[in-house]
């Protein structure tokens, strides 16, 4: 991974910073040889919490009032289980500016590349609350899918601890007539216990017939949205994210197979596949600000990442080629990282954003 440890340079800003942001009408002037990319949980948001310098910092991007006039942003995060849309019409209401769900990229938005390969293939979508997940999927384009509580439904004792079993859905099938090609774990499991049972019934079981025989080795792919092993919400200490269901998933598969590996795709950060599916945002949101920007402007721009997870905001954005930009409002605290050191460190996002303008208007005076 690239990137070297430096406390953030604190570049002179103008005195009178928030009557200029007053006095500046909003303006449609775009400032295209930057853009940003802001984690949300940690950096914008904790939890139910929305934090003012969040509110503050899309307000400089998305108003027009800074001295550079609006700067293309994504929201990317490793959050998910809604869908982009719901996403951006929630934080547009908390953060007090209008988002677009094409800026808006979630753990499982690439997954979306997928859906051509799966489209009529049967797949077990895991995670969030209730059968949510699953019409996301759909939506994306997976045309036939099941989740662990259909499976739950079809045979109350595959997990025997739900009381009452879930509802069955509105189409029942039989599943040990109707093998899975693929699971995909969307979002944060709701219950650990039924998904590693049904994830692993699913992956052992010979044809990936629910309640087949074990196989072998591992009958069906499996794709993983979000790595983070902790996230920040309003609670005093980090909570456990998907990947700690990544280990206990890996742990059990071990346990199960004497030892073999389990092979699965990761999405998310810190992984490349969702750099350049935000850098493709970008991209859009630049030719929609200026349909006559030139590729090699695009190409030459300077991407910003801010976030508050060294192993994923960080990490993912070193690996990029970005800027990498460390907030101390979730997960991390301290002077910097020594695994993945950020290019600076601010306590919050409000003055992450002030430093990428006043660096950017520092390029300007000296081109
Ligand atoms: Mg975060």
């Amino acid at each position: 991974m690239a990137g070297r440890a430096a406390l953030g340079p604190r570049l002179p800003l103008p005195a009178c910073r928030s009557r200029l942001l007053q006095t500046h009408a909003a303006s449609a002037r775009w400032h295209l040889d930057a853009a940003v990319a802001l984690d949300i949980d940690g950096v914008l948001v904790r939890g139910a919490q929305t934090l003012d310098e969040g509110r503050r910092a899309l307000r400089m991007l998305s108003d027009g009032s800074s001295a550079l006039g609006r700067i293309p942003f994504v929201l990317l995060t490793n959050g998910g289980g809604v869908s982009e849309a719901a996403k951006a019409a929630d934080l547009s209401r908390r953060l007090g500016v209008p988002i677009s769900p094409r800026q808006v990229v979630l753990a499982h938005s690439p997954m979306q590349a997928l859906a051509a390969r799966y489209a009529a293939r049967h797949v077990l979508v895991v995670g969030g609350a209730g059968r949510r997940c699953a019409e996301i999927a759909r939506a994306y384009g997976f045309g036939n899918v099941s989740t662990p509580d259909d499976v739950v439904a079809w045979r109350p004792a595959a997990w025997p601890f739900m009381a009452p079993p879930p509802a069955p859905p509105a189409r029942p099938r039989d599943y040990a007539a109707d093998p899975f090609h693929a699971v995909l774990v969307f979002h944060d499991s709701f219950d650990f216990g039924r998904d590693l049972q049904i994830v692993t019934d699913v992956l052992r079981a010979r044809g990936g017939v629910a309640g087949g025989a074990p196989a072998s080795r591992q009958s069906v792919p499996l794709y993983m949205s979000n790595a983070d092993l902790i996230f920040a919400n309003d609670f005093a200490q980090p909570r456990l994210g998907q990947g700690a269901f990544h280990v206990c998933l890996r742990a059990m598969w071990a346990a199960l197979t004497a030892g073999a590996p389990l092979e699965y795709t990761c999405f998310g950060k810190p992984f490349r596949v969702q750099y350049d599916f935000a850098e493709r945002l970008l991209d859009r949101l630049a030719l929609d600000a200026a349909p006559a920007a030139a590729p090699a402007r695009l190409r030459a721009r300077r991407i910003y990442a801010i976030g508050d997870n060294p192993a994923a905001d960080i990490a993912g954005a070193n690996g990029a080629g970005w800027t990498s930009l460390l907030v101390r409002t979730g997960v991390f605290s301290g002077a910097n990282d020594p695994t993945h050191p950020a290019a600076a460190v601010f306590d919050h996002v409000a003055d992450a954003v002030e430093w990428i303008i006043a660096s950017e208007r520092a390029r300007q005076e000296a081109a």
